[in-house]
């Protein structure tokens, strides 16, 4: 028989589980509002840090970890921070969490890949989740409610398809996912996009996950040879969809098998 101390108890866990389930970064955003990890149990580190969750298996894993190392290497190439830098007239404030300082695209990049002042990447374990609605990270995601990764099905149906642009999908999902895997100094995620936080990017810019996962892709079909470094800026909304002027917009998912045979990746 329950005790009523041990009923507030699961209360008490419930309550815990829920909110920290709401406060994770996600790829369609529900989130609301920025999650702090505990240092001692993310072991973090000071350069991207994905694994493939053990309970992914057979050729779930082996696809999985070719995305996440194609990910990586481009968030990591020279490319990437060299298209940063000729975006950033067109894209100068990008919106990381309420009350960071204003970046722009080449700061955000310039981080990705040399952090400073305390910034850490979360060690992070990515697992598929196929009836999930979309990409999640947070300390509450993985299958033990550990701190992790979680995409459902399309990233990996994506990387499996023929044409390079839908593949380039992926890389958006899972370098939008890294954003959220980036930790300041007292272990609270830098980049926000979901809820009253993210709503500032309203007023202050551009939304530092979606922008990264749009670079990312964009910059892993220019080192395909699918599109010329004149052709980043025409890319780049293209798979970014605001109902509004000025709100916090989502992933174009729609134009991933848009672009058939060469056809120019533009809006
Ligand atoms: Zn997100």
């Amino acid at each position: 028989m329950k005790t009523g101390f041990s009923r507030i108890a699961e209360f008490k866990n419930a309550l815990f589980a829920l909110t920290v389930g709401l406060l994770v970064g996600c790829a369609q955003p529900h989130g609301v509002g920025q999650e702090k990890v505990s240092l001692l149990s993310v072991d973090p580190v000071s350069d991207i840090n994905l694994s493939v969750h053990p309970v992914v298996t057979g050729r779930d894993r082996a696809d999985l970890q070719v995305v996440l190392d194609q990910t990586k290497a481009v968030m990591r190439s020279p490319e990437f921070l060299e298209n940063a830098r000729s975006l950033n007239s067109a894209y100068p404030t990008i919106f990381m969490r309420k009350g960071w300082a204003a970046w722009s695209i080449s700061d955000v990049a310039a981080a990705i890949q040399n952090p400073t002042n305390g910034i850490r990447y979360a060690a992070t374990p990515v697992w598929i989740k196929p009836r999930d609605g979309g990409a999640t990270t947070g300390s509450n995601v993985g299958p033990n409610r550990e701190w992790a990764m979680s995409i459902n099905s399309s990233p990996l149906a994506n990387w499996r398809a023929d044409d390079t642009v839908q593949k380039s999908c992926a890389i958006n999902t899972l370098s939008h996912e890294v954003m959220h895997t980036m930790l300041d100094s007292q272990g609270w995620m830098i980049s926000i996009d979901g809820g009253r936080a993210a709503k500032s990017s309203r007023r202050s810019g551009t939304t530092a996950s979606y922008v990264v996962g749009q670079l990312a892709q964009c910059t892993w079909l220019q080192k395909e040879g699918r599109i010329s470094s004149d052709e980043i800026a025409m890319c780049m909304p293209v798979f970014y969809y605001q109902k509004k002027p000025n709100s916090v917009g989502k992933f174009a998912v729609d134009r991933c098998d848009d672009f058939p045979a060469g056809t120019p990746v533009k809006l």
